[in-house]
């Protein structure tokens, strides 16, 4: 069983250290919080007084901290960092949520000393992190990847290897706009619901009997756009047009709507470019045009393609 050092033992890095220590893991821990280190150490794990004690009783070294600056810090920064002391052959896992070019600077960082370096950023909830139900993106090579899948099947329920390093941290990011922007959206839905004097549990039973809670990803995308099919379907002629009775709508009763509003905006921009008779999924494409980019498709072999 490989020596497990554990940085950050905070609201997610503690019950993450605690469900391996529950598997019979030796854990070297260090958070700059004393209290949160006691707790750690109720449960089992080895105090450490610093970062360079962790890295010299540990194999695998797991970081869980709260931004980019701290990462860069305690990884690569210059006095007791991991990389101060790493031997070749460590393995660094990072599970902070960071910039890309964090990732980058560090992974390479190790690379330059021979540890390998593994990006494995966390999705849902800290309440999933205590039952290791969570979700893990992980940016690794294969060997990278073998090494910490014990590790990772014990805090966690799913696993996805994304791609070489850096790909978890970017997964991560394109994850979280979508589930933080909803907040938004959800937040301006409601409130434009209870200006119209809806009730909750009717307003509810019908956005999540249609595709409003975005089933258009998972539900109508793989069989639209990203299966090459834009005709219509719904067009984007048509939900423009019920955007702008939303953002109308909700001007008039004094509701405020930024997100409505700015996706009206979009779809106003797009029907100036030629793809107002177009499936509306076909946003994709007016977009990624817009950017520069291809228009994302799925691969004959890919599983979400339509039977
Ligand atoms: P937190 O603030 O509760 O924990 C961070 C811990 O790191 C703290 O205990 C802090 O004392 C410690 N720390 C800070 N600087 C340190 C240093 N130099 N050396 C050692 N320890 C240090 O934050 P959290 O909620 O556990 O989140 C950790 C990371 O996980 C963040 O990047 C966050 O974005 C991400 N995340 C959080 C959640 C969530 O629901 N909380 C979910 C997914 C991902």
């Amino acid at each position: 069983m490989e020596q497990i050092g554990f940085i950050g033992l905070g609201r997610m890095g503690l019950p993450m250290a605690t469900n391996l220590l529950k598997q019979g893991y030796q854990l070297a821990c260090f958070d700059v919080i004393e209290e949160q280190l006691n707790l750690a150490v109720e449960n089992g794990g080895q105090r450490c007084s610093s970062v360079g004690e962790v890295v010299e009783k540990s194999d695998v070294i797991i970081t869980m901290l709260p931004n980019s600056e701290i990462v860069k810090e305690v990884i690569a920064g210059d006095s007791d960092s991991i990389l101060a002391s790493a031997k070749a052959g460590q393995l660094v896992m990072d599970m902070s949520t960071v910039s890309p070019e964090t990732t980058d600077h560090v992974a390479a960082s190790c690379s330059d000393r021979g540890v390998e370096f593994v990006d494995a950023p966390v999705g849902r909830l800290a309440s999933h992190a205590d039952n290791g139900e969570s979700l893990f993106m992980v940016g690794a090579n294969d060997a990278g990847y073998a090494r910490v899948l014990p590790l990772l099947e014990i805090m966690g329920s799913d696993i996805f290897h994304c791609g070489g390093y850096g790909a978890g941290t970017r997964t991560k990011l394109v994850n979280n706009f979508l589930a933080i922007s909803y907040c938004q959206m959800n937040a301006e839905a409601l409130a434009l619901a209870e200006r119209f004097g809806l009730g909750l549990d009717s307003t509810l039973d019908v956005l999540f009997g249609t595709t409003a809670v975005n089933g258009q990803m998972k539900i109508a995308w793989p069989a639209k756009v990203l299966n090459g099919d834009t005709a219509p379907g719904f067009t984007i002629d048509l939900a423009h047009k019920d955007l702008s009775l939303v953002v109308n709508a909700a001007n008039t009763q004094r509701v405020s709507m930024p997100m409505a509003a700015a996706a009206r905006e979009a779809f106003s921009l797009a029907r100036a470019r030629g793809f107002g008779g177009k499936d509306f999924s076909a946003m994709l494409d007016a977009h990624t045009e817009l950017n520069g980019l291809d228009a994302p498709r799925l691969q004959p072999d890919s599983k979400y393609k339509p039977g």
